[in-house]
C-alpha cells in the first residue's frame, strides 16, 4: 500500500540535526508553570491551593468529564502560586506554579503494573481520561473523547500517525525507535477501547529504520500493519493519512469517524500504554529542540511545565539571536514572542531560527500564478481565501470557497512567489466567522427576551 494525495510540498526537512540524537532526560528545574487548559475544551478548575504540598502524578485540577482532562503535578513540591501566566497556545491562561522539592516523589498508587487484559473498554477509557491523555501531535484533543464515537458511527480501523511530516521534528520518530513496544501496546489498548478490528501505523519512507523496527514489534499481531508512506508534506494530516492508509475519503465537513476510522499519534500511543499499564499520567513528553539558533539541537524528555528557557539552556542555549521561536513545527506550529512560556502536552518541538533562516511573509499582492492551488492538499483556492479575508468578505470565503476545509498546513504560503501570508488571512477569516456566528446567536437570544 503506497498512496499519495493531491498537492503537497517537499520542504527541506531539517531532521538531520536531531534524528540520530537519543532522547536525553532533562534534569529537574526549580520551578514549573502548568497551564490549566492544555486540551481542546474547557479549562480545568484547581483542586489544590497556594502552599499545598503535592506529589508527582497527583491530580491538581479537573473539569467536566466530557469537555476536559485533568492536569497532574509533573514533580513533587509546593504550590507557589495559582495565577495568570503566559502560555504558548492561548497566550495567557490560569496556571499552577510548582516549586520542586528536588525529591521527585511519586504519589502512592502511581507507577504500578496493571494487566490490561483484565480491563473492559469503559475502564480503559476512564483510565485514559483520568491520566490526562490528549493528542500529542499538536491538536491536544482529549483522547478519551476520540475513543468514544457515537453509537451510529462504529469504528473498525485505528489509524496511527507515525508520519511526522513536519520539518525539523523528530520526537515521534524517537518514540518509535526507543519505545516500539509501548507504541504497539498502546495500539492494542486503543483498539480494544474503540472496538477496532484493525490498526495501521503509517510511517513516512524517510524513516526506514523506524518502519523496520515497528514491523518487528508488530509482527506477532496479525491485525496491526505498518504502512510505509511517501515522504510528502502534509502526509500526517488526518484526512490525508486516512486516504493514504485505507483509501477512504473523509469528505468536506466530515471526520475520520464518519468513515469508520479513529486517528491517533504514535506518541499518544505511548501515553496510552503508560496510563493503562503503569497508571502514569501525562506529565512529561519528548520534545525536539532545534533550529539554526540552537547551539546543540536535541530530543529531550521534559516535564510538562518546564520553561522553554530551561529547555533551550539544556541544549547549550542560543548560539545566535533567535528572531523566530515556534512551538511545534515550522509549517503548523505556533509562533512565540519569546521563550518565557512553558512546555505543554501539545508541544512536540521548540524551534528557534535566526533572522537569516526564518524567512518572512511580506504579503505582496497576488500575481495569480495558481501555484497555491496546485499545492493545496484540500483542493481549495488559497488565493481567493486570502483575498476575501483581506477584503473582509468572510461569509463569501465560508460559503463559496470552503474556508472551514482549510487545515492550515501552510503549503500554499510555502510555494507563493508573492510571499503572501495566506494562513494568517485564513485564520482571521475563520475567527471572524466564528465571532459573527456568536454575535448573531446573542442577538437572537436578546430578541427572544
Ligand atoms: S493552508 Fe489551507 S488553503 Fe493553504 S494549502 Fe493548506 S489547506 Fe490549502
Ligand atoms: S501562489 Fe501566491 S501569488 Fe500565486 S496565485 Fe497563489 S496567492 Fe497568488
Amino acid at each position: 500500500m503506497f498512496k499519495a494525495f493531491f498537492g503537497g510540498i517537499h520542504p527541506d526537512d531539517g531532521k538531520k540535526y536531531t534524528q540520530k540524537k537519543v532522547v536525553e532526560d532533562m534534569p529537574l528545574v526549580g520551578r514549573y508553570c502548568v497551564p490549566l487548559k492544555q486540551h481542546i475544551g474547557e479549562a480545568c478548575v484547581p483542586m489544590v491551593s497556594k502552599g499545598a504540598v503535592v506529589k508527582k502524578g497527583q491530580c491538581m485540577a479537573n473539569g467536566d468529564k466530557n469537555r476536559s482532562v485533568p492536569i497532574h503535578a509533573p514533580v513533587s513540591g509546593v504550590i507557589a502560586d495559582i495565577c495568570s501566566c503566559r502560555d504558548p497556545v492561548t497566550g495567557m491562561s490560569k496556571s499552577i506554579i510548582i516549586d520542586s522539592d528536588g525529591k521527585d516523589e511519586w504519589l502512592e498508587g502511581r507507577l504500578i503494573f496493571r494487566d490490561n487484559n483484565d480491563l473492559d473498554a469503559a475502564s480503559i477509557i476512564d483510565i485514559i481520561r483520568e491520566c490526562g491523555v490528549v493528542g500529542m501531535g499538536g491538536a491536544a484533543f482529549p483522547t478519551h473523547k476520540k475513543l468514544l464515537p457515537p453509537a451510529n458511527k462504529p469504528v473498525d480501523l485505528l489509524v496511527v500517525n507515525g508520519a511526522e511530516c513536519e520539518p525539523y521534528l523528530t520526537s515521534d520518530y524517537r518514540v518509535m525507535l526507543e519505545c516500539p513496544e509501548d507504541v504497539v501496546s498502546g495500539c492494542l489498548i486503543a483498539m480494544k477501547a474503540v472496538y477496532a478490528k484493525y490498526c495501521r501505523i503509517g510511517i513516512e519512507d524517510n524513516k526506514k529504520d523506524a518502519i523496520a523496527l515497528m514491523q518487528k514489534y508488530a509482527a506477532g499481531y496479525k491485525n496491526i500493519t505498518i504502512v510505509p508512506l511517501p515522504s510528502v508534506y502534509p502526509q500526517g494530516g488526518e484526512k490525508m493519512l486516512v486516504k493514504a492508509i485505507s483509501n477512504r475519503e473523509v469528505s468536506s465537513g466530515k471526520l475520520p469517524m464518519d468513515v469508520g476510522c479513529v486517528v491517533l499519534n504514535v506518541s499518544t500511543m505511548k501515553a496510552i500504554a503508560d496510563a493503562v499499564e503503569k497508571n502514569i499520567p501525562l506529565i512529561e513528553r519528548i520534545v525536539t529542540v532545534s533550529g539554526s539558533s540552537i547551539t546543540c539541537p536535541k530530543n529531550i524528555r521534559a516535564r510538562i511545565g518546564t520553561g522553554f528557557n530551561d529547555a533551550i539552556a539544556f541544549c547549550g542555549g542560543l548560539k545566535r539571536p533567535a528572531s523566530t521561536i515556534i512551538m511545534g513545527g515550522p509549517m503548523m506550529g505556533i509562533a512565540q514572542t519569546d521563550t518565557g512560556v512553558p512546555i505543554v502536552k501539545a508541544c512536540s518541538g521548540i524551534l528557534a531560527f535566526s533572522e537569516q533562516d526564518a524567512g518572512s511573509a511580506v504579503d505582496r499582492p497576488c500575481i495569480r500564478c495558481g501555484r497555491c492551488m496546485d499545492a493545496c492538499p484540500m483542493r481549495l483556492r488559497p488565493n481567493m481565501l486570502s483575498m476575501l479575508s483581506e477584503r473582509n468578505k468572510y461569509k463569501t470565503a465560508l460559503l463559496e470557497y470552503d474556508l472551514l476545509d482549510c487545515i492550515e498546513c501552510g503549503c500554499c504560503a510555502y510555494v507563493c512567489p508573492a510571499k503572501r501570508n495566506i494562513v494568517q488571512h485564513v485564520r482571521k477569516a475563520k475567527a471572524q466567522n466564528t465571532m459573527n456566528k456568536k454575535r448573531k446567536k446573542l442577538e437572537i437570544n436578546e430578541q427572544r427576551g
